[in-house]
């Protein structure tokens, strides 16, 4: 059976893992996140005692990563040498480890094969930076799904707010902007709209109404 793909790319805080759970639960198809392996990776580093500046030999290193994806009660978990991680990969420092590992090509190329098998076998929605135009760049639907910076920052501020971090506005929004200037700028795979892709853009929008809007785009783009 040939199975859908749905890309879905954009800057951090932007929305792309709630709405791409919610239309994905709506429309039965699996949700991947790809930031959540970059993610793990960037943790693997850590753990070793190593800083965004990844003074190391990044191959050797590779070579004692394993990085896995489960899905438990149809929510992704990622693994990490057969360890739970999902958690510990939320923070702000596994944040600017991901950005940093991500620009490595060694560290794309190890996760690129895991990410295109599971679009084989599934129906999906891929959300990522690159999922459009490397990842799957024969997506049935790529949206390019993005808002204002500081709406980005004060969301991502109310996201860790509630899990109880003492970071300021104005630091998840310098954070924000760096991690985004990171991935924009980056020689390989950097984060741009697909040619072929939709721009939608969540400013303003409440939740339900980026639903309906990405569910209008995704259904136009399957049925042409
Ligand atoms: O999506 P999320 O914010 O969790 O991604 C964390 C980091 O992983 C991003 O800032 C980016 O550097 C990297 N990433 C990437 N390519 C992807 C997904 C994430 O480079 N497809």
């Amino acid at each position: 059976m040939k199975t859908i793909a749905i890309a879905i790319d954009g800057p951090a805080g932007a929305g792309k893992s709630s709405l791409a759970k919610a239309v994905s639960s709506k429309l039965g198809y699996i949700y991947i996140d790809t930031g959540a392996l970059y993610r793990a990776i960037g943790l693997a580093f850590s753990r070793k005692g190593i800083d965004t500046d990844l003074n190391c030999n990044i191959e050797e290193m590779l070579k004692e990563i394993k990085v896995d994806i489960k899905f438990i009660d149809d929510t992704q978990h990622v693994f990490l040498n057969g360890e739970d991680v999902s958690d510990e990969i939320r923070t702000p420092t596994a944040s600017m480890m991901a950005s940093a590992v991500s620009a490595k090509p060694a560290v794309r190329a190890f996760l690129l094969d895991m990410q295109r098998d599971f679009a084989k076998k599934y129906n999906c929605i891929m959300d990522g930076r690159d999922i459009g135009t490397v990842v799957l760049p024969d997506a049935k639907v790529k949206i390019f799904l993005t808002a204002s910076a500081e709406e980005r920052a004060m969301r991502r501020f109310r996201e860790l707010k509630e899990k109880g971090s003492d970071a300021t506005f104005e630091e998840v929004l310098a954070d924000m902007e760096k991690r985004d200037f990171n991935d924009s700028n980056r020689a390989i795979a950097p984060l741009k709209p697909a040619e072929d892709s939709v721009i939608a853009d969540t400013t303003g929008k409440t939740v339900e109404e980026s639903v309906v809007m990405l569910m209008e785009i995704i259904k136009k783009g399957i049925e042409d």
